[in-house]
């Protein structure tokens, strides 16, 4: 057993070098808090890289998705459609307005938002609640590769439903060249330790609507009206980014395009190495059984035309049909055992205890890519010998 082998992680954090300088000069100046030069940076370094016009730092994602849903208005009584398979922090803040989460499942394609699926949920939420509509709809980016965006903001505008765009793990992802960060009223990015770039712990909320940044840097930092003493007359929180935070997503934000490039190395790699197959719809959209449709029963998802993902995570379907019986879960196991980190696909809302009992439109989808699917280690700072450990221990399981 190979119990002294270093730890190979699913993404952990990967500083490019110049990170100490940006909080070296904010001790300098005793720019510690709450804001100063790093924000404002940092902000405007958002923007270049997603092509918005505005935008905001807060302390994390789940905080940016919050107020993303305050400024769309969401409150108690109000429903708000969100992507089924997902990561809780998108739809969690949807609790905390007290509303009630619709919940979609995904298309194969990308395995985000069907934006068939979407429309019907508006039209029946609209025909149960007395033609009230949905309040707002949460689309995400899940591993980087972008959602079918046109058509979900088609239908969005259809019925006239604002889009919070979740792009915590697509920072870098872009569709028909229009990037990530840049879809819907408002987008929403993350930093926190495992996403391509990180400050530690941090989120961005951006729009191209100055009012609404603004609005949500007012409500970030505790709604202070306008007075000498301290005057509120809204609900206000503590949600901004302290400029030493800022200082490391500066530093970052200069590595952001060699980490894509790596991490879209890394998926190339496992891809090749494992010889893996490319997902086809059908091959999902049917049990997951057709026979001797893979060599190897190792299925990737491709990059439909105009779609470039930061592959954030490599992410693959082991089709037990077609690997003897081995499962996706004997190589967690498997692998665990020699101390490699991976993880099955997000568990979709729909199946959480939690969200028990919310209303969802199913097809069953996100069902089987959790059933089936895994995260390999996809970190921007794996060694060549970590990857290829990955793989020979992957190939062990398999034999
Ligand atoms: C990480 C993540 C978030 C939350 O971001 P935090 O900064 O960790 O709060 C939200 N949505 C998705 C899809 C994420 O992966």
């Amino acid at each position: 057993m190979n119990y002294s082998a270093p730890r190979i992680y699913l993404s952990s954090p990967h500083m490019g070098g110049d990170e100490l300088n940006y909080i070296h000069d904010a001790f300098d100046k005793n720019w510690i808090a709450p804001l100063g030069a790093n924000v404002d940076g940092f902000e405007e370094d958002l923007q270049g890289v997603t092509g918005r016009n505005h935008a905001a730092v807060v302390t994390s994602g789940t905080a940016a998705i919050h107020l993303g849903l305050i400024l769309c208005g969401v409150e108690p009584e109000d429903e708000v459609i969100c992507q089924s398979f997902t990561f809780a922090a998108t739809a969690n803040p949807i609790r905390y307005q007290g509303a009630t989460p619709v919940f979609v499942d995904s298309e194969p394609d990308t395995w985000n938002m069907d934006p068939d699926l979407l429309e019907q949920a508006i039209v029946d939420r609209m025909e149960k609640n007395g033609g009230k509509r949905p309040k707002a709809i949460v689309v995400v980016h899940l591993y980087g590769m972008p959602a079918k965006v046109d058509r979900i903001l088609n239908v969005a505008a259809k019925y006239d439903i604002p889009v919070i765009e979740d792009a915590a793990e697509a920072l870098g992802s872009s569709v028909n060249g229009r990037k990530c960060g840049s879809f819907g009223m408002l987008s929403v990015l993350s930093f926190n330790g495992n996403k391509i770039i990180t400050t530690s712990g941090g989120g961005a909320l951006l729009s191209d609507d100055e009012q609404l940044v603004k609005k949500a840097r007012f409500l970030a930092t505790q709604a202070r009206d306008e007075a000498p003493h301290y005057q509120h007359s809204e609900l206000g929180y503590n949600y901004r980014m302290s400029n030493i935070v800022a200082g490391i997503g500066r530093g970052q934000i200069k590595v952001l395009d060699e980490r894509v490039t790596t991490r879209r190395a890394n998926h190339d790699f496992y891809f090749r190495e494992l010889n893996g197959s490319w997902l086809e719809m059908e091959i999902l959209n049917s049990e997951f059984g057709i026979l001797n449709s893979s060599p190897t029963g190792i299925y990737f998802l491709k990059e439909p035309d105009g779609y470039y993902s930061n592959r954030w995570l490599t992410t693959i379907l082991v089709n037990p049909k077609e690997t003897r019986g081995v499962t996706r879960e004997q190589i967690r196991i498997e692998l665990e055992k020699k101390n490699i980190e991976t993880r099955p696909l997000w568990k979709p809302m729909h199946m959480q205890p939690l969200y028990h009992g919310s209303p969802y439109y199913g097809n069953g989808i996100s069902d089987k890519l959790f059933e089936y699917g895994l995260c390999l280690p996809s970190g921007s700072n794996l060694t060549e010998e970590e990857r290829e450990r990955v793989v020979t221990s992957i190939q062990k399981v398999l034999k």
